[in-house]
């Protein structure tokens, strides 16, 4: 059996046994989320390969890690994640380590007090007009688009009849913009008008937020996911190590394209890396920060369960907070208590104490985040993997198959 050692019920503590550093390796990896241990399984398993792989962190998981918190309820340490997928690759792959549990993520909307479904559809209409008008606009968007059709406010406001551009404006103010103001901290001059347009109303009943053919949550949970995944005699996974400690790099190049060989603890390495962590870390910020958003997520415990009327409600109007999420609705645990989790956005300033989460999308902060990728492109064995190190936001089933096919094309 592997070296792997896991620390689910107590992830502060990370022992001195597990400490080594990483010994001979064929590919070192840095990052447990699942960028670096789905790679790390099919480097070990179908390439043979000695896979070494770091982590900063006090556990395996990534941002999708899950723990039971002080009062016994299983949460989503980062932020509540919920598995979906349209690639029968990905899940079959995933299904070799954990078991499914039926679940379809529900959301509502709070519109001062009013809780509507979202995305908005036709049941969100019904809950959100007058019967006569809520009747006149779902018998008018089946009759103009037909039902299942997903409609782009824009096409909306481009309609001849004014019910519609009622409809759209209503969507617009109360789902769309206070939210996204929120969520990326800007002005409503700064939001995207061409991401406001895409912003659909469904002409459907169907309610659930995915509509992907496979979705659930795994059955123990996604550290166990991950506890097996990693489980295999040529992995051995390193807790506690930042890449920097172990990472370092000759620099004889161009300015631009520096980066010529990789020293692993001091020692010429000629093996693979795969770098799922953020490269302008690694490049110390020579070029200056990526700009992402962070969340203060805060947790409420209650002695009841459950608090909310579905798993996550959105505050599109009101509130500090973008979201409230009850993890029991997702994990299906049994149990009295409920834990709340409040998300709050914001600009994340690089301090240790935050976690980078989401890139901010731009053409000046794409620029930037290229010429910190130019930096590694002179090293044939180095490969920026995850969403950290290609800076761009990944559901984790996209992460999964373009992991998968990073080892396809690495074993070729
Ligand atoms: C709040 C939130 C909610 C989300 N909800 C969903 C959802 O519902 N469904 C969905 O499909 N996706 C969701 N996602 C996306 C999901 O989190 C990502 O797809 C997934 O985390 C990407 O995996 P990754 O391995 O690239 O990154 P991560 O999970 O972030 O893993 C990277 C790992 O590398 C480690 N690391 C970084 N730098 C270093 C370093 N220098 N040295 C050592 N270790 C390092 C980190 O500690 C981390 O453990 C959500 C994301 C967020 C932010």
């Amino acid at each position: 059996m592997s070296a792997t050692i896991f620390y689910r019920e107590a992830p502060q503590k990370v022992s001195e046994q597990n400490r080594g550093a990483p010994v001979a390796c064929d590919a070192l990896i840095v990052g447990a989320g699942f960028a670096g241990s789905v790679i790390a399984r099919e480097l070990a398993e179908r390439g043979g390969m000695r896979v070494a792989l770091i982590e900063m962190r006090a556990h395996i998981g990534g941002n999708a890690y899950d723990c039971l918190d002080e009062t016994g309820v299983l949460i989503h340490t980062y932020g509540p994640h919920i598995y979906h997928t349209a690639s029968e690759r990905v899940h079959e792959w995933l299904t070799r380590f954990t078991a499914w549990r039926a679940y379809e993520h529900k959301v509502l909307a709070n519109v001062h007090g009013q809780l509507l479904p979202v995305p908005f559809s036709l049941s969100s209409i019904e809950a959100a007009f007058a019967p006569d008008r809520a009747r006149q606009l779902t018998d008018l968007l089946k009759a103009r688009y037909g039902l299942g059709a997903r409609v782009p406010i824009i096409e909306l406001r481009k309609a001849a009849d004014p019910l519609l551009h009622e409809l759209a404006d209503y969507v617009y103010e109360n789902i769309f913009l206070q939210y996204t103001m929120k969520q990326w901290g800007s002005t409503p001059e700064q939001i995207d008008p061409l991401i406001t347009a895409r912003v659909p109303v469904l002409v459907d009943y169907d309610d659930r937020y995915f509509q992907d053919p496979w979705q659930g949550m795994p059955c123990d949970g996604y550290t166990a996911l991950f506890e097996k995944m990693l489980d295999h005699p040529n992995i051995t996974v390193h807790l506690g190590y930042e890449a920097r400690e172990i990472i370092a790099f000759e620099e004889t190049g161009t300015s631009d394209a520096p980066f010529t060989a990789v020293r692993l603890a001091g020692q010429p390495f000629e093996g693979l890396v795969i770098y799922t962590g953020a490269l302008d870390e690694l490049a110390e910020q020579r070029f200056g920060l990526l700009p992402y958003r962070t969340l203060d997520l805060v947790y409420r415990h209650y002695d009841r369960n459950p608090v909310q009327a579905a798993a996550t409600i959105n505050f599109t109007v009101s509130e500090a907070y973008t979201r409230t999420t009850e993890f029991t609705w997702l994990t299906a645990q049994d149990i009295a208590l409920s834990t709340v989790l409040e998300e709050y956005s914001l600009a994340y300033d690089g301090s240790p104490a935050q976690t980078a989460y989401y890139p901010i999308v731009g053409k000046e902060n794409q620029e930037r985040y290229e010429r910190y990728r130019m930096l590694f492109t002179r090293l044939s064995g180095f490969h920026p993997l995850g969403r950290l190190a290609e800076y761009r936001y990944y559901n984790m089933d996209q992460i999964v198959l373009r992991a998968l096919e990073l080892a396809d094309d690495l074993l070729r």
